[in-house]
């Protein structure tokens, strides 16, 4: 058995972990971290010495550490690995079994039952993603399981830990074969173009699936269609294939041409037949208004925080602003579909950003739908921060 170091929880918390709150915090313990190591295992206990749960120490940018287990015989090893894993695989067969989806999310972190870690499939890719050198720790364990359980082309990897959940620059290859990039990966029967192997981002946000989908099969028919923050254009693309007359994607970096160029491009759609533009958004609904422009279909997915050479937008702060901006540009009886991945608020309050922006804009709405993360990125009922994703097709009246 590993050692495990034991760690004292503060009283006010000990229920909340005892009902598998995962995330452990410097706050919640009465133990100094000072001498504790990535990767060591912890044992939190009570006030008095009885045991709660167990997991592993490591730094993120969130906590210092995720709670895996909540039974006392339990050894965090690598079966106890395999058998996530396994879970988890288990449960998204009809995603491995899908012909016209060939890009998914396989582990979810906490959602699967071990925070820090995600896994991403890309058509017999497997993309490992660790948020702490503390997640690290157990790459072997990782490898290991996915050898006895997949028969993966090859397997890449991110280190989110530079700092404060930044990506470590590095060739990314860890084992197998190299595809040649792009890696042709097919969403509801759109092409992505993948890469692996440059950089942070890979060129397309999973987590959107069914927001793509819907924006295709619903929305978009005969539509003229604004795209903002559109990074490599899959909105646009879907929109596009979805019949829409004109699609504008706007995006601050220089990246975001070539990369949405390419997307229009695999799919079959004539790039210069749709706007591709390179710019702040913010200067471009000023350019807009000021040209009298307007659309039928407003699509706004911002970073939660982004710092650009005029503006810093924070979504928590700034969101309701940048819903004006776009009802002054969209046709009445046209769609906004707000997106965010904020996690620090929820859904509630983002429809309370929507209502002060139509009640400032003195205009109506209807929100018609709503989503959340979709079944691969499977949350937790205890820990509802990790269900980050909130989107809004909003009606203009
Ligand atoms: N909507 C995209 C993902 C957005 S990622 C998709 O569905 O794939 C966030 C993007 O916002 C990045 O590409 C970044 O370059 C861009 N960005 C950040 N600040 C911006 C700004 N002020 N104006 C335009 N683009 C911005």
């Amino acid at each position: 058995m590993t050692k495990e170091i034991v760690v004292k929880a503060s009283p006010k918390y000990i229920s909340q972990f005892q009902k598998g709150f995962p995330l452990l915090n410097k706050e919640n313990v009465t133990t100094s971290i000072q001498n504790i190591q990535d990767g060591d295992i912890l044992k939190l206990v009570d006030t008095h010495n009885r045991f709660i749960a167990k997991g592993y120490f490591g730094i993120q940018n969130k906590g210092i550490g995720w709670l895996l287990s909540w039974k006392e015989q339990e050894d965090i090893d690598q079966a106890f690995i395999h058998k996530k894993i396994q879970a988890a695989i288990n449960q998204r067969l009809h995603f491995f079994y899908s012909e016209d989806t060939t890009a998914f999310r396989v582990f979810n972190g906490e959602g699967d039952g071990f925070g820090g870690l995600t896994i991403d499939y890309f058509d017999g890719y497997y993309l490992i993603q660790w948020y702490s050198r503390g997640a690290y720790s157990f790459h072997e364990e990782v490898m290991t399981s996915l050898r006895e359980l997949t028969d993966f082309k090859g397997i890449y990897q991110k280190k989110r830990f530079a700092q404060e959940g930044k990506y470590v620059e590095e060739d990314d290859f860890v084992e197998g074969t190299r595809p040649s990039f792009p890696l042709l990966v097919k969403e509801n029967g759109v092409q992505f173009a993948i890469y692996l192997n440059d950089g942070a981002m890979v060129g397309v946000f999973l987590d959107q699936r069914e927001v793509r989908k819907r924006i295709r099969d619903e929305y978009s028919k005969d539509k003229r269609v604004l795209n903002t923050f559109s990074y490599t254009g899959a909105f646009s693309v879907f929109a596009a294939l979805g019949g829409a007359i004109e699609t504008t994607s706007v995006d601050l970096a220089n990246r975001s041409l070539s990369k949405t160029i390419e997307q229009f491009s695999i799919n079959g759609i004539d790039y210069e037949a749709q706007n591709i533009i390179v710019e702040d958004v913010f200067k471009y609904f000023k350019y807009a208004v000021k040209k009298e422009l307007s659309f039928d279909l407003v699509i706004l997915d911002p970073p939660s925080f982004a710092r650009s050479k005029k503006h810093t937008f924070s979504a928590a702060k700034d969101y309701k602003d940048l819903l004006k901006e776009a009802i002054a540009i969209t046709e009445k009886n046209g769609t906004i579909v707000a997106s965010t991945n904020c996690s620090t608020f929820n859904m509630k309050k983002f429809k309370g950003f929507i209502e002060t922006a139509f009640k400032e804009s003195n205009g109506k709405y209807k929100i018609l739908e709503e989503y959340t993360l979709p079944e691969d990125f499977k949350t937790l009922s205890q820990y509802k921060q990790s269900d980050y994703l909130k989107v809004a097709f909003i009606r203009k009246l």
